[in-house]
């Protein structure tokens, strides 16, 4: 076997790279990143949903992310979202620490999980376009070429592709992507303006189409537009859009006629949908938009990109550094295909709902707003949905109370002191929970593996009766049990899910 330049190459530095290569790094794995440009690009995400920041905070960034939000405005919490285009969808229903979303530009976004990449001393090569793939059964190699065309080749254990919507590395690696072209598209604009929305941001939808406005950026001088106009929706990706073509959309649909002579920044999206075959060939992993494109409803899909990087992330890193086999990498595909499948019904059925600007779809909209969106079961099943966490991992060990869903927050009385949940995970370790108090686990060891001692002073409800339970590194239930006297055997079983035991 040649000398390897990393136990990973990470191939993109957008928000889906930048979060493996941070939890890569976090296991213990060397790792390095190829990224194409050399500057940032105009943020799309403008939030960060709660479970993103739940897995911040498992890790200790989350105080970070809020710290860099709540320089750029006074109070950089929405306490609501939309769905297809209807409001609100309240994030308190949610059982988390972090009832709301956080308003960032992407950018920002990308710089914070930059510095905590570069603080982790994992070397961000930029400038270097990954043009070349190869694998075999013990490494797989990329090549890059840099502006000037030189060319450099990169071995690794694994290559993760976080390449985007056009992957150089999906491509190369033979993956399918199918699904279909744009059917209509949608305008981003950036205006020189700072609107005095009531309660800065807007929405308006009628017979003319749908659009949203909020404040954006850094410098509180900029609005921002998302518009899917009735009739310039056949308009092509390609074509420029013009200010004379702006300022007519929002008058349709918002009634508004608003002086400015620029647009800072303008661009089409499209609604565009298509799925990666598989998110794994071999010794190549994709994540993020490289394993699938969609219409941005709601403004959710960084988030599930983040989130599809927690998963591989911590499991990958815990392989190359020896605390897991490799067979661990079959649940990526197993927990994340049916999230990322789950997130494109939504968007299919958030579009057919959204853009039909027809007399029966505007009624059916107000109704839905209306009548059920404030029941609150549908309002937080639909807040489930946002956070892709309509349904649980199926890895989970099965009829396990609250298995393959997010450990809800714990406060756990230990002779060392009192931690929450998130303050226990922070080294990214399995968390084994003894909750009897006797010590039940005390000869149990493994790599990576933290058992904790304690009890719960004020357990939520379905914890009550929990005698033990398995926590993975991102916080989901693994496993747990309301036996009283849990042998041995049965832990060990629960715990080769993910270990080998000696
Ligand atoms: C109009 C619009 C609005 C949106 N709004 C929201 C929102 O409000 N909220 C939300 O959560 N999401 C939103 N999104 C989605 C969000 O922007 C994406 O989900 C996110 O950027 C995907 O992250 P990624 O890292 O997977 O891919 P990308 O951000 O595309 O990053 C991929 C990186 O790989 C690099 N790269 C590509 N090819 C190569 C190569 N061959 N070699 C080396 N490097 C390469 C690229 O330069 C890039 O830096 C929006 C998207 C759009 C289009």
């Amino acid at each position: 076997m040649s000398e390897m330049d990393a136990d990973v190459i990470v191939v993109g530095a957008g928000p889906s790279g930048l979060t493996t290569a941070a939890e890569l790094a976090a296991q213990g794995a060397r790792v390095i990143v190829l990224e194409r440009r050399t500057a940032p690009v105009q943020s799309r995400a403008g939030t960060v949903l709660p479970r993103v920041l739940e897995l911040l905070d498992y890790r200790g960034h989350a105080e970070r992310f809020i710290g860099r939000a709540a320089a750029i405005r006074k109070n950089p919490f929405l306490l609501f979202h939309i769905w297809a285009g209807m409001q609100p969808v309240h994030w308190r229903l949610l059982d988390t620490e972090f009832p709301y979303r956080l308003i960032l530009p992407q950018s920002v976004t990308e710089e914070v999980l930059d510095e905590i990449v570069s603080e982790a001393s994992v070397p961000v090569h930029r400038g270097q376009t990954v043009v070349a793939l190869s694998q075999d059964a013990d490494s797989a190699s990329v090549t890059s070429e840099d502006e000037h065309g030189t060319r450099r080749t990169w071995t690794a254990r694994y290559v993760v592709g976080a390449d985007g919507g056009r992957s150089a590395v999906r491509r190369l690696a033979g993956i399918p992507f199918e699904g279909h072209d744009g059917t209509f598209t949608g305008i981003i604009v950036d205006l020189p303006l700072d609107m005095k929305w009531p309660a800065g941001r807007g929405m308006a939808d009628n017979e003319h189409g749908w659009g949203a406005s909020f404040p954006f950026g850094t410098d509180g001088t900029t609005t921002r537009f998302n518009l899917v106009h009735a009739e310039r929706r056949y308009a092509d990706k390609s074509e420029p859009v013009s200010v004379d073509e702006v300022r007519s959309c929002i008058r349709d649909i918002f009634g508004l006629d608003l002086e400015f002579d620029h647009l800072l920044w303008a661009s089409r999206f499209t609604d565009a949908m298509r799925v990666a075959g598989s998110l794994r060939a071999d010794r190549v992993f994709l994540v993020g938009e490289s394993a699938r494109i969609h219409y941005p409803a709601s403004g959710v899909g960084m988030n599930f990109c983040i989130q599809d990087a927690f998963d591989l992330g911590w499991k990958l890193g815990r392989v190359v550094s020896g605390a897991s086999p490799a067979s661990i990498l079959d649940s990526y595909e197993a927990d994340r295909r049916p999230v990322i499948e789950g997130l494109l019904e939504s968007v299919k059925a958030q579009c057919a709902i959204q853009f039909d600007f027809s007399a029966e779809g505007i009624a059916f909209r107000r109704m839905f707003a209306r009548d059920i969106l404030p029941l609150e079961s549908a309002n937080r099943e639909i807040g489930l949905q946002l956070n892709g966490l309509s349904t649980a991992y199926t890895t989970a060990r099965a009829g396990a109370e609250g298995a393959g869903r997010p450990v809800p927050p714990l406060i756990l009385r230990t002779a060392e002191g009192q931690f929450s949940s998130a303050q226990l995970l922070r080294e990214g370790e399995l968390l084994l929970f003894d909750l009897t108090g006797d010590g039940t686990f005390e000869d149990l060891e493994a790599p990576g593996l933290k058992i904790i001692s304690g009890v719960l002073p004020n357990p939520p409800e379905q914890w009550r009766t929990l005698t033990a339970a398995l926590v993975r590194p991102d916080g989901f239930v693994h496993w747990t049990t309301t036996e009283r006297n849990v042998d041995d055997a049965t832990v060990r079983d629960v715990l080769a899910d993910w270990v080998e035991l000696p």
